[in-house]
């Protein structure tokens, strides 16, 4: 609503501001992606990935009408025996199963014809496909007498499968987040070429299906940056992602920068937590992880199942639960802070020294490790008054190696997203929301000779800036005043034939009710001394 959109308009505005300050140049990235970009940058066994996202096959359903006719008819094909036999079920399995082997024929007929013709993905996987559907179908026929019931049954399942991974268009998805696409689009737009490193930040909405609740949408906005800067000189690969000690003063001001932000922006009790996840090597996180899984595995049966579950999935996600049962268990496990190798711990030694440096104050937060894959070393979360639960405002971290991982050249990384709802509400619980959209004059006309002179004086007023209520009809004088109180307007400007004869319009002050007489050019003269 538009009181409330006033507000988001300050903190996107702020925003623009603040990063300008620090160099920062905005881009504005596509709503949707190829599905793969995400999957493969923010990992496969995140939440984010397994379930959250609102992917789907993009293809022409005008072309594939009968495909996809023939696709459903598989996919929810029953058999309906009369009986329940046992055993081999003889000449009875034709009846029962030759309508579905006719089914799975259709769709290898029309699947190869929308193969050749190119209307869904020549890919190599769906060409396997089609041809063991093809091979299955016969396979499937000639052993049907020879099959008990759910044999029969199992085989009709396993072609059900096949039939179920042909894709018939590019997976593309929602975006749950914008970092990949910022790295994308680096990669796509030879980004490397320009002055490094390059500062970029984007505003906009987000999806991810998660359960909605406070603060926690499945369409929310994020206001993000990122810095990225690619390793010119030849170095044998993997060596770049050392640590310089430019990385961590690159750290310190992004993180500097986000709270300038947030000071400009008046939010309360903002707290900044930080790590150090390290990097993927074995004598650094490989290893803690390790350590982390035998500890893990040794308190498996006092755990919860999510937590059991990603003991094998993610066993760094143990560290993220809230569940109060866990806590004390969390705590007397070993601490990646104890692991790091020498560069990460010098890398982050110099982070704090930079954010000390900086005036910016932190708090070590070990458990701190972030839910997406690509982050290392540099990990941190702000969180800020009046959410609740779910009060982190902003996370980040660094992911050298992520434009490498995306086809890019060797490329360092460091950015954070905000969650601009949750910024929004706090700024609200700190009665610091928007009012409504207010006035700055109200043209009281009356009499029909004066309408002309209102709209040119309407015209000329809103051309100068000013924000200007023109009732379309003219009003009785006491109905105009209390339109334009319940407006919020700071003056009237009444017009009566009286005012247009003698070019001196009368000007009153709704606040104290003082009236005064101005020509034309004295009354923006008037306004803008008021304004300034
Ligand atoms: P992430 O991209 O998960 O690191 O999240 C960064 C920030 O975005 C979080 O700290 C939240 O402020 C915000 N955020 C993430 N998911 C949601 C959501 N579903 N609804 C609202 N804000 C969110």
């Amino acid at each position: 609503m538009p009181a409330e959109t006033k507000l988001w308009n300050r903190v996107e505005q702020t925003a623009r501001e603040v990063f300008g300050t620090f160099g920062f140049g905005e881009i504005r990235l596509p709503i949707f992606e190829p599905t793969e970009l995400f999957a493969r940058s923010i990992g496969l066994d995140t939440e984010i990935v397994a379930k959250e996202m609102y992917s789907f096959e993009d293809y022409d359903t005008s072309e594939l009408l009968e495909l996809l006719e023939s696709r459903k008819a598989a996919l929810t094909w029953v058999d309906s025996p009369v009986t329940q036999p046992f055993g081999p079920l003889g000449a009875g399995a034709q009846a029962i199963f030759q309508p579905f082997s006719s089914v799975i024929g259709n769709v290898v007929r029309l699947g190869l014809d929308a193969f050749q013709k190119g209307r869904i993905p020549r890919t190599p996987d769906n060409e396997r496909l089609l041809a063991d559907l093809k091979d299955g179908i016969g396979t499937f026929v000639g052993s049907l007498n020879s099959r008990s019931l759910s044999e029969n049954r199992q085989a009709v399942n396993s072609l059900k499968g096949l039939v179920g991974q042909l894709r018939f268009g590019d997976s593309l998805c929602l975006r749950p987040e914008a970092t990949a696409s910022v790295c994308r689009a680096y990669i796509e737009h030879g980004m490397h070429a320009l002055a490094q490193p390059v500062k970029l930040y984007y505003m906009g909405p987000m999806f991810r299906r998660e359960r909605p609740q406070k603060g926690r949408y499945r369409q929310f906005y994020q206001i993000g940056a990122e810095v990225l800067e690619t390793v010119r000189k030849e170095v044998a690969s993997g060596e770049w992602l050392v640590a310089s000690a430019k990385d961590a003063a690159t750290d310190a001001e992004v993180i500097e920068m986000v709270m300038a932000y947030f000071a400009r922006l008046g939010l309360e009790g903002v707290q900044l937590d930080i790590n150090s996840i390290g990097h993927s090597a074995p004598a650094c996180r490989r290893g803690y992880v390790e350590k982390l899984k035998a500890a893990l595995e040794k308190v498996k049966d006092k755990l919860g199942a999510d937590s059991q579950r990603r003991i094998e999935t993610n066993p760094l996600r143990v560290l993220d639960s809230k569940l109060e049962s866990e806590q004390a268990i969390i705590e007397k496990l070993p601490r990646i802070g104890d692991h790091l190798c020498a560069d990460c711990a010098k890398h982050h030694a110099e982070v704090k020294r930079q954010l000390e440096l900086r005036g910016v104050a932190y708090q070590e937060n070990w458990r701190l490790v972030r839910g997406l894959d690509y982050y290392m070393r540099t990990t941190f979360e702000i969180t800020a008054r009046g959410l609740g639960s779910q009060n982190a405002v902003c996370g980040g971290g660094r992911y050298d190696g992520l434009v490498e991982l995306l086809g890019g050249p060797p490329t360092k990384g460091i950015g954070f997203a905000i969650g601009e709802d949750r910024v929004i509400l706090s700024l609200q619980e700190a009665g610091k929301g928007g009012a409504a959209q207010g006035r700055d004059v109200y043209i009281a006309w009356m009499g029909e000779k004066t309408l002309a002179t209102a709209i040119r004086a309407a015209r000329d007023l809103r051309q100068a800036g000013f924000r200007v209520e023109l009732p379309p009809v003219e009003q009785k004088f006491g109905k105009a005043l209390g339109q334009a109180d319940k407006l919020g307007a700071r003056y009237a400007l009444i017009l009566g034939e009286d005012e247009v004869a003698s070019g001196q319009w009368t000007v009153k002050t709704l606040a104290d009710g003082t009236q005064g007489k101005y020509s034309e050019a004295g009354l923006l003269e008037f306004l803008r001394k008021q304004k300034s």
